[in-house]
């Protein structure tokens, strides 16, 4: 070998070095792209319908719009108290005392978050020390466990009982170790819609407080409730309000996902650990979209009319493709519906939800991915959408 090949060589190997040297070592090993945003880049990539990541298809209304724009011209554009603007606040004790008979003192108690997904986060980074256990039930939200991994903690999934997609609480109890620290709920529950009942809550206080756990109670889809069923907040229930963070999102409600503006809800022991994380990973949140939230909330009928509006949307869709191949219970609350297509393919689901995609311009999410992937043959799709969508969504699924 020449002496300038060599040269070039020894380069090339030690630039290989450097950049071994630099790879960073992943604290997420195992996470790659969500399912949504997966899912969502390949409708637009073959134009398809996309029912998988859930979001409104339709306009938010006027009067929100105008409101945050109000804010805007009014200068509300400085940074917020840190834990949100008091009088939204006070809006939100109001309500949870209305809807939950539990007063959260809006001084010490309650936070605005960058969405639920920040409350969680900081929830569980406050709570959640090296080596403890947190219990969660699959199928679940994926923002759960990588939350709980980066603080150091192990999830331990217990499955629900498919196709009910219930919880069986003494198994829970069974799993329920010295290291236990926090359970997870998430009720209406995304993917399948199903919603804890009464006796669910209850068997999870008795079990909170025997082992003195502390709740995650993930209510995105709080006022989503449907055929006059309730929605049982961890706030309602005494022994679980001295132990739980409750999160919500107005992305949800008022359909503005892309404003992402949540909140935290905690007894003040809790919410003072709470803050400690929350200053510091974003210290406060948007402050005009708070205002033109804060005004919003006067007319109650804006969220309590929201599972009617959903339930209308459900029916279409479900009595759209009455006559198709899949199977289904109707959903209880969320704005999602879980199909079975067992009759239709034997693929696995994330196979047989590409292939729709590319193939018949719809997209749904697999669900086997929130369920290590265990695959019951179902496909979830978000009906918070234009009729005129579900009716092109159903004459597609009514020919497969
Ligand atoms: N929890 C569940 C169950 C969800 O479906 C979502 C998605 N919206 C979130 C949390 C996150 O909510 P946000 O968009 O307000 O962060
Ligand atoms: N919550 C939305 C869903 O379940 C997704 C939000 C996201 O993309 N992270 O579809």
């Amino acid at each position: 070998m020449c002496k300038g090949s060599f040269l070039r060589l020894f380069d090339r190997v030690i630039a290989l070095g450097f950049v071994f040297s630099n790879m960073i070592k992943s604290k997420l090993p195992q996470v790659s792209d969500s399912i949504f945003t997966t899912m969502s880049r390949l409708a637009q990539k073959y134009d398809a319908l996309n029912l998988s990541q859930g979001f409104p298809s339709f306009p938010v209304d006027p009067v929100l719009k105008s409101l945050h724009q109000e804010a805007i011209g009014q200068d509300q554009n400085q940074y917020a108290p840190m834990a949100g603007l008091p009088k939204l606040r006070i809006k939100l004790s109001q309500m949870t005392q209305e809807q939950h008979g539990a007063f959260y003192d809006p001084d010490t108690e309650i936070c605005l978050t960058a969405g639920a997904t920040q409350g969680i986060f900081s929830a569980i980074q406050a709570t959640v020390h090296q080596g403890d256990e947190v219990i969660l039930f699959t199928p679940a939200y994926d923002c759960y466990a990588p939350a709980v991994e980066l603080a150091g903690g192990k999830v331990i999934a217990i499955p629900m009982q498919v196709p009910e997609f219930t919880i069986d609480w003494e198994q829970v109890e069974r799993q329920v170790s010295d290291r236990t620290r926090m359970i997870i709920i998430n009720s209406p529950h995304n993917p399948s819609g199903n919603m804890l009942t009464q006796q669910d809550m209850l068997a999870l206080q008795e079990i909170v407080l025997r082992h003195q756990l502390y709740v995650l109670s993930d209510e995105v889809y709080e006022y989503i409730a449907f055929d006059g069923r309730t929605h049982y907040s961890a706030a309602a229930f005494e022994g679980l309000r001295e132990r739980s963070f409750v999160t919500g999102s107005f992305g949800k409600t008022f359909h503005v996902t892309g404003w992402k503006m949540g909140y935290c809800l905690a007894p003040k022991a809790m919410m003072q650990e709470f803050f400690k994380v929350h200053q510091y990973v974003v210290y406060c949140v948007n402050r005009p979209v708070q205002q033109a939230i804060a005004q919003y909330l006067k007319q109650p009928e804006r969220y309590t009319e929201l599972g009617k509006y959903y339930q209308r949307k459900r029916d279409l869709f479900l009595n759209l493709i009455n006559e198709s191949r899949f199977k289904y219970v109707p959903t209880h609350g969320s704005y999602f519906q879980l199909l079975d297509y067992s009759a239709i393919s034997e693929e696995g689901d994330v196979d047989f939800a590409k292939r729709l995609t590319r193939d018949h311009k719809i997209a749904g999410i697999p669900i086997s991915v929130f369920m290590d992937g265990n695959d019951p043959k179902m496909l979830r799709f978000c009906f918070a959408k234009e009729d005129e969508e579900l009716v092109q969504a159903a004459t597609i699924l009514n020919r497969l």
